[in-house]
């Protein structure tokens, strides 16, 4: 048996000599490297005595060396588990004691911060965002061990990562992701997606996150391409980068960002073939502003950490602004009345539920929650309310815990928020519901106003007659901006918490 999501990565090399990662301040690594330093970062974790299927959990600054040991835990055998940066200690230690990981690695700098939620932990190693620390310090000790590394064999199965969702309610769950799960779903985005290793993707996403980790690196590696790899988000840089680039991966607040600059045209964008949004909703105006600006349509695409890519728009037909595109090939996907679970016709809003060889096994130590999000054929729950068009294309409608119910009838925030939104002058709106004595919950507009913008007055009567009169907001409420995560989801449940006495008698 072979290293089942390794060896999408050695079949992809193209050429041992071949750039693989390039960094801005021109640090280049090749195949060649990659292949070495992962496989020293595997020596390095078997001789630190990380067993099969232990895990190695990591919180630190993105560089190439997280790459390398991403692919050296998969390929020493352990599950990979990277944690956001913005965790504190006291979030730190929830993870560490839940996943009890064999080895934690954090950056020097918070090495004293965290040594009190990492105490139960056997080994502590650090890496900065430089490529120094006593990982990377391990790493170099590997020396021969690491370019002989024979890649432990893990089967389709078997465990690659663990991703902690993000957790708006509760307490976030491990997503456990095995290696058909990444192998599989990288293997259908080069296709579809048209990667060959001629590309070159400009990388600015988080690498604690799968988008970054798995959509954007599993894709390039798996197609023999190469990545230009920003620390962050950073438009200026990014639009300098095109013209020696095929392809963005980025989150909306990419694209709004990049409209801001005025550089950005279609001679800009020129050399450019592809640019994928996703991980939340990118507004139709957005994508409308970029095709204007650049020629470009941006192909909208949807997953989540459980499912990772569930569908996409086509590369070759119509992008549909405000949808998703269709389920990729291998998955399935339906729209179901939450209540009774059965299956609803075309335009029917319910909720979304998936099934494929994306779809991950379960939640680390949770047998209940895994059980209670899945149907009995499989099909996994994904929360998500959406349809089906008549065309097929999927619309993601909002998250199910943010629908409300005023006054008994159900209003979905996307429809209210879209018309918002078209009202001149408005440049965003989250529509949350808020506790009300008589209605339950009260529809309630935060909103983002620009020159010429309406007052709440003048938002209200705007929307009176274009929506039923349960749909309208009872308060719009004026904000400089919206809150958002660093995947750029608005966060509803803090504007809920801010907002939640403003019905109260
Ligand atoms: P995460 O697990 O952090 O990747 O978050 C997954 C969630 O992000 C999904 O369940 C959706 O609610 C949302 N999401 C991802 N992609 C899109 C998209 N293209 N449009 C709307 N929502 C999206």
């Amino acid at each position: 048996m072979t290293n089942h999501l390794f060896s999408l990565v050695r079949d992809g090399v193209p050429d041992p000599a071949k750039t693989v990662i390039e960094t801005p301040e021109g640090r280049r690594y090749t195949y060649a490297d990659l292949i070495a330093r992962s496989g020293a970062y595997a020596a390095a974790l078997r001789a630190a005595g990380v067993e099969t299927g232990d895990r190695v959990a990591v919180q630190v600054e993105k560089s190439p060396e997280v790459i390398f040991l991403y692919l050296g835990a998969v390929r020493a055998g352990a599950v990979f588990l990277p944690l956001n940066t913005a965790y504190t200690p006291a979030e730190i230690g929830y993870f560490l004691n839940d996943a009890e990981p064999a080895v934690f690695v954090c950056d020097p700098g918070r090495r004293d911060a965290l040594a009190e939620a990492a105490a139960g932990v056997r080994r502590i190693w650090t890496l900065d965002g430089a490529g120094g620390g006593s990982a990377a310090e391990a790493a170099d000790r590997a020396g021969d061990a690491g370019s002989a590394f024979a890649d432990v064999p893990r089967g389709p199965e078997d465990l690659a990562a663990i991703l902690y969702t993000s957790g708006t309610t509760g307490r976030s769950k491990g997503a456990m992701l095995t290696h058909d799960n990444l192998a599989s779903n990288a293997r259908t985005l080069v296709d579809f997606w048209r990667f060959t290793a001629d590309d070159v993707l400009i990388h600015a996403l988080p690498v604690f996150h799968t988008h970054g980790l798995f959509v954007a690196t599993n894709t390039v590696l798996a197609s023999g391409g190469s990545m230009l790899f920003l620390p962050r988000l950073d438009p200026k840089l990014i639009l300098s980068l095109m013209p020696r680039a095929s392809v963005l991966m980025g989150v909306p607040t990419f694209y709004t960002r990049l409209l801001k600059e005025p550089g950005l045209s279609p001679e800009a964008a020129g050399d450019m073939r592809l640019f994928v949004s996703g991980s939340a909703p990118l507004l139709a105006e957005t994508h409308r502003a970029w095709q204007a600006r650049t020629g470009h349509a941006i192909l909208e695409r949807y997953g989540m950490t459980e499912t990772n890519m569930s569908t996409s728009n086509p590369y070759a037909g119509d992008r549909v602004a405000g949808t998703v595109g269709f389920p990729l090939p291998g998955v399935s996907l339906r729209v179901v009345d939450p209540e009774t679970g059965a299956a609803l016709g075309p335009d029917a809003v319910g909720m979304i539920e998936v099934k494929g060889p994306n779809v991950f096994l379960g939640y680390w130590r949770m047998p209940e929650k895994t059980a209670a999000e899945f149907r009995a054929d499989g099909f996994f729950i994904t929360g998500d309310l959406g349809k089906v068009d008549d065309r097929g294309y999927v619309h993601i409608v909002g998250r199910g815990k943010d629908l409300i119910i005023s006054g008994g009838f159900n209003v979905y925030p996307k429809e209210v928020e879209t018309e918002i939104d078209a009202l001149p002058g408005v440049v965003e709106s989250a529509v949350i519901g808020l506790s009300h004595p008589d209605f339950g919950e009260a529809v309630t507009a935060v909103v983002v106003g620009g020159p010429g913008c309406p007052d709440e007055a003048g938002v209200q009567a705007a929307l009176e007659g274009r929506l039923a009169r349960f749909k309208c907001p009872k308060r719009v409420l004026f904000v400089s901006e919206l809150p958002r995560n660093t995947m750029g989801k608005v966060q509803k449940n803090l504007l809920r918490d801010a907002h939640a006495e403003l019905y109260r008698d």
